[in-house]
C-alpha cells in the first residue's frame, strides 16, 4: 500500500510536530481573518486543509513543493494567518506550508535594508532593527503577529505609509527569492523592479524564501488624541499635518463619530460625540502638534511617549483593520471597504456619501503617500451590512464618485485592486506553477486561462 499524504511528508521532514493531521490544528492553520466580510463567511466556511506541513529550511520547501508537484497535491502558503480577504485560506484541500519556523533576522545591512526569511514576525523585525538605529517603513495594525513574507505577498501598507507609501512604492521591497512549483523547484531571485512579478500575488506564483526589505532610520515616536466638535474640522486638521513636510508623523488616522464609541478599552480618551485624530508623531515635535491642535479649536485627549509595541493604549491598535474589529466586537453587523479618495475633492465625495448613505458608511480615514509622492486620504470606512445587494451598491456609488474602492469582500487577487494591468503576475504563474497547484482558485486570470496567447506565456 502506498504512503498517505501526511506519511510522505513525514518521511522528508523526519519530525513529527512538523507535519500535522490533528483535524482542530489543521482547521486552525487553514483559516485566517475572513471572516471580517459577510460575504467571505459565506464562501469559505468549512474550507480546510488535509495537513499542515512546517518547513525549516528552503531545502524542506523544495522537497514538498517536489512531492505535491509529483501527485498534484495543492499547496497554500501560510505565514501567520490574519490576512482578510481568505487569502491563506486552501479552497481545494491538499496542504498548509505554513512558513513561521522559517524565522530567522540574517542581517540588518549598514544601508538599512534586512534580510530576512519570510516566517519573521514584523513586530520582531521592528524591534531588531531598532536596536541598530532602523524601523520598518511601514507595517499593519497586526504587526505583532503578521509575518514579513505575508505582509509582502498579502497586505498593502499601513502605519508609516503617510510618510513612506504603501509596499509596493519606493523600492521598499529591494529583492527576494522565490521557490516554484515544478518538477524539481527552482529558488529565483526577483530583483527590482522585478518584485512585482510576486507581490500581492498571494502566494499563487510562488514560495517566496528570502526577501530583502528596505527600512527607515529610527525616529523616536510620541502618540497623541485630538478631539474636534466636527468631522469637517478633524479632517481639515489631519490633511494639514499629513500634508505638510515639516511634520514628521508615522499615524494620522481620524474618524467620524461614533466610530470611537467603538473603543471600549480607552474611553478614558474619548470624548463624547466628538471627530478623533489619532497621531504618531516624533517626540520632538508632540508640544507643537499640541500646540497647533488647540490653536485649530481641538482639545488633546492623550499626549505620551511611544515605546514600542508594548505601549499601553497603544493607539495603532485602533487604527487601520483593527478600527474595523472595534466596530464588529460592539455591533456584529458592521463590515468595511478600502476606498482611495481624490484629495483636491475628497470633503466634497465625504458629504455625496454622507447624504446618499447617512449612519450606514462612517468615515475612518488613514492618509497614505502614494507612489507619486502625493498624501492623499485613504480609507477603510465602516459599513453596516444589510445585503450583498446593498454592499454592491456602496462599491459602485463610490466609483461613480470618483472613489476607488479596493473591495475586501472577494477571493481572487484580481477582485482586490492591487493586481496588476500589466499580467506580470500571472506571466509568473505560467513559468512557476503551469499546473496551477499554488493557492488555486485565488487567480481567476490564471483560471479562466484565457487572457494571454500561448506566445505570451511562454
Ligand atoms: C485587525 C487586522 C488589521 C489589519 N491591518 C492591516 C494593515 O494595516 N495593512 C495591511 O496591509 N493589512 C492589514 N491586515 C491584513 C494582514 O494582517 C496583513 O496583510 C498581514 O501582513 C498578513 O501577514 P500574514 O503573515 O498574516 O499573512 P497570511 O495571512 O498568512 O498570508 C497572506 C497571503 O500571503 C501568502 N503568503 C504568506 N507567506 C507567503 C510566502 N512566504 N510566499 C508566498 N506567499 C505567501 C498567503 O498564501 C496569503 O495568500 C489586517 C488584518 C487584520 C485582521
Amino acid at each position: 500500500m502506498g504512503q498517505t499524504l501526511a506519511e510522505s511528508l513525514l518521511s522528508l521532514l523526519g519530525d513529527a510536530d512538523r507535519v500535522i493531521t490533528r483535524p482542530q490544528a489543521v482547521e486552525r492553520l487553514s483559516k485566517d481573518f475572513y471572516w471580517y466580510s459577510p460575504v467571505l463567511r459565506q464562501l469559505l466556511d468549512g474550507k480546510t486543509a488535509d495537513v499542515v506541513a512546517q518547513p525549516v529550511s528552503v531545502a524542506e520547501v523544495r522537497k514538498i513543493l517536489a512531492l505535491c508537484h509529483a501527485q498534484d497535491v495543492p499547496v497554500t502558503v501560510r505565514g501567520a494567518g490574519t490576512g482578510n480577504y481568505g487569502q491563506a485560506v486552501p479552497l481545494q484541500g491538499g496542504v498548509v506550508l505554513d512558513l513561521a519556523r522559517m524565522d530567522k533576522i540574517e542581517a540588518i545591512q549598514p544601508d538599512g535594508v534586512a534580510v530576512c526569511q519570510p516566517g519573521v514576525r514584523l513586530g520582531v523585525l521592528e524591534t531588531e532593527a531598532r536596536k541598530v538605529g532602523w524601523e520598518l517603513r511601514c507595517y499593519p495594525s497586526t504587526v505583532a503577529k503578521a509575518s514579513v513574507g505575508g505582509f509582502i505577498a498579502g497586505g498593502s501598507g499601513g502605519i508609516g505609509s503617510v510618510t513612506h507609501g504603501g509596499l509596493r512604492d519606493f523600492e521598499t521591497v529591494r529583492a527576494l527569492e522565490v521557490a516554484t512549483m515544478e518538477a524539481e523547484p527552482r529558488v529565483v531571485l526577483h530583483e527590482g523592479g522585478a518584485v512585482h512579478e510576486i507581490l500581492h500575488a498571494w502566494g499563487t506564483n510562488g514560495v517566496i524564501t528570502r526577501l530583502w526589505f528596505a527600512l527607515a532610520p529610527a525616529v523616536e515616536w510620541a502618540q497623541c488624541v485630538a478631539a474636534f466638535q466636527s468631522f469637517d474640522a478633524a479632517f481639515s486638521f489631519s490633511e494639514l499635518i499629513a500634508t505638510h513636510e515639516e511634520w514628521k508623523k508615522r499615524l494620522v488616522t481620524t474618524f467620524e463619530w461614533p466610530i470611537p464609541s467603538f473603543f471600549s478599552p480607552i474611553k478614558q480618551i474619548v470624548p463624547q460625540n466628538k471627530s478623533l485624530v489619532f497621531f504618531l508623531i516624533a517626540a520632538d515635535q508632540l508640544s507643537l502638534l499640541q500646540a497647533a491642535v488647540q490653536d485649530a479649536g481641538g482639545e488633546i485627549t492623550l499626549a505620551a511617549a511611544h515605546q514600542g509595541m508594548r505601549t499601553s493604549p497603544l493607539l495603532s491598535d485602533y487604527t487601520w483593520n483593527h478600527t474595523t474589529l472595534w466596530a464588529m466586537k460592539a455591533d456584529e453587523a458592521y463590515t468595511y471597504l478600502q476606498c482611495g479618495f481624490d484629495p483636491v475633492r475628497a470633503r466634497h465625495q465625504f458629504a455625496q456619501l454622507k447624504v446618499r448613505f447617512g449612519g450606514e458608511f462612517l468615515l475612518h480615514i488613514e492618509f497614505i503617500k502614494n507612489s507619486a509622492g502625493i498624501v492623499a486620504p485613504g480609507a477603510i470606512p465602516v459599513v453596516r451590512f444589510t445585503t450583498e445587494e446593498r454592499l454592491n451598491e456602496m462599491i459602485d456609488y463610490c466609483r461613480a464618485i470618483g472613489v476607488s474602492v479596493a473591495n475586501p469582500h472577494v477571493n481572487h487577487v484580481e477582485g482586490g485592486g492591487r493586481y496588476r494591468a500589466d499580467n506580470v503576475q500571472l506571466l509568473a504563474k505560467y513559468r512557476y506553477d503551469p499546473k496551477g497547484l499554488l493557492n488555486p482558485g485565488k487567480m481567476q486570470t490564471f483560471e479562466k486561462n484565457d487572457v494571454l496567447t500561448g506566445a505570451e506565456k511562454a
